[in-house]
């Protein structure tokens, strides 16, 4: 099931990842955590992005990524 989501000006499509379909370790950009394997979770890309551009999130970690991207929010603003 796939939704989409705005994040940093973009839309992001988002598909929720059930626990038997997760089956390898993935890193959470959210919380810098580890996802286990059978652990229900989101994989996101930006909808006009590369495939090579999706992450895979915590659920929770999704929906608070405004309070949890600090490193990458601080680095997009100095760029400008
Ligand atoms: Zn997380």
């Amino acid at each position: 099931m796939e939704s989409t989501d705005t994040w940093r000006g973009e839309e992001w499509v988002v598909r929720r990842v059930t626990g038997a379909a997760a089956v390898k370790h993935y890193r959470c950009p959210g919380c810098d955590q580890e996802i286990p394997p059978g652990v229900p979770h989101v994989v996101t890309w930006p909808q006009l992005g590369a495939v090579e551009d999706r992450r895979h999130w915590h659920a929770p970690c999704w929906v608070a990524r405004d309070r949890r991207t600090v490193r990458q929010a601080s680095r997009r603003r100095s760029t400008r």
